[in-house]
């Protein structure tokens, strides 16, 4: 799912001129409202910068979309990724961050301060602005995969893992999160399917050992999917290719895309560097970008932790830089 739109590559300039549409001064700007925007807050809000938070399409980040978070310090019997990001907003909130619903739609970054697009009709000119926009999930891009999203094709199993009680499911991916997927689904499921494309998982040990010893997960190895199958009532079937390069068919119900993430950081491009596959480039040790005053934190800049953990951390970092950046030009 987007957490912030992208916009088509002319666009940026144009948009962020914003011509006609009521604009409001804030000192900081987050964007997005996962561990890393919440943190961002708090610390801002904290530091008398009366932060505005806009939450994106996902309020609340990815972690809404996962059940249990038993790795995050200081919850020894673990919590839900909802529960925690409700605590974490009433945390900001609790300090006087204002948390807006809303879309940003285009940035111009070319001069502080900065102008932001909202939902294509308002202008958010801030002092500071804080990235936390996080990252997407990736799909395989097959035509049959786009025709049955929603209607049997997911990118998140405990979103619509529900819908598939007692039914054949299929899991696409090799990392953490195709193992979390399956093992989750295989409670909810009849059989899961988990289909690699390598002959071997890259999630780590811990997740691969729980596959392995979960009985109705099947580990589909050296498979690749050509299509997804299905009618008007959605899927009922996949067609995957084996390492010997024979076509073999699946009845499932559910097939649920679990490859990874793409960081939302298109609107920022014009302006910002990225790395190749798109997450925002920061200065090491700190999150600042190559713009002054325009700071990253999070899934949207971190290719290689991407924990909430971690995305809080840096959260925290950058309402730091951005209260040193304001108080060095004395906004
Ligand atoms: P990863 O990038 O780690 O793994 C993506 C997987 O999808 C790989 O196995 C890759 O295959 C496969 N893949 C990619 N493209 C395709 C394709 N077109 N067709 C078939 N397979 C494909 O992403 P994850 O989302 O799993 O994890 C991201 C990060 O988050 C990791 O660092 C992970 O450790 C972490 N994480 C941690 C969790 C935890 O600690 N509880 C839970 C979930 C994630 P190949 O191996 O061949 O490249």
């Amino acid at each position: 799912m987007d957490l912030f739109k992208p916009m088509d590559s002319n666009a940026p300039k144009e948009a962020s001129k914003g011509a006609g549409m009521p604009e409001e001064h804030v000192k900081v700007l987050i964007l997005g409202s996962g561990p890393a925007g919440y943190t961002a807050a708090i610390y801002a809000a904290r530091a008398n910068l009366s932060p505005v938070v806009y939450e994106g399409i996902q309020p609340g980040g990815q972690l809404t979309t996962t059940t249990e978070i038993d790795n995050f310090p200081g919850y020894p019997q673990g919590i839900t990724g909802n529960e925690m990001m409700e605590d974490l907003k009433k945390q900001a909130m609790r300090f006087g961050t204002e948390v807006r619903f809303g879309l940003a739609t285009a940035t111009d970054l070319s001069q502080s301060p900065f102008r932001v697009t909202i939902d294509e009709e308002k202008v958010i000119v801030a002092d500071a602005l804080i990235i936390a926009t996080g990252a997407t999930a990736k799909y395989l891009g097959l035509e049959t995969e786009e025709k049955f999203k929603g209607q049997g094709v997911s990118a998140c199993a405990t979103c619509d893992g529900f819908f598939y009680r007692g039914q054949d499911v299929a899991v696409v991916g090799g990392g953490d999160t195709a193992c979390e997927e399956a093992t989750y689904l295989s409670g909810i499921c009849r059989k899961v399917y988990l289909i690699v494309r390598k002959p071997y998982l890259r999630a780590s040990k811990a997740m691969q050992d729980r596959v392995f010893s979960t009985p109705n997960i099947e580990v589909l190895f050296e498979h690749v999917t050509q299509e997804i199958k299905g009618d008007m009532s959605g899927v009922n079937g996949m067609v995957l290719v084996n390492g010997k390069g024979e076509k073999v068919n699946f009845d499932i119900t559910g097939f649920f895309v679990a490859i990874g993430h793409h960081p939302n950081s298109d609107i920022f491009k014009p302006y910002l560097d990225t790395d190749e596959v798109g997450y925002i480039k920061t200065v090491p040790g700190t999150t600042k970008t190559n713009v002054p005053g325009v700071f990253a934190c999070g899934d949207v800049q971190d290719p290689h932790y991407r924990q909430a953990i971690t995305a809080a951390g840096s959260g925290c970092m950058a309402a730091i830089d951005a209260e040193r950046y304001l108080g060095e030009r004395k906004f």
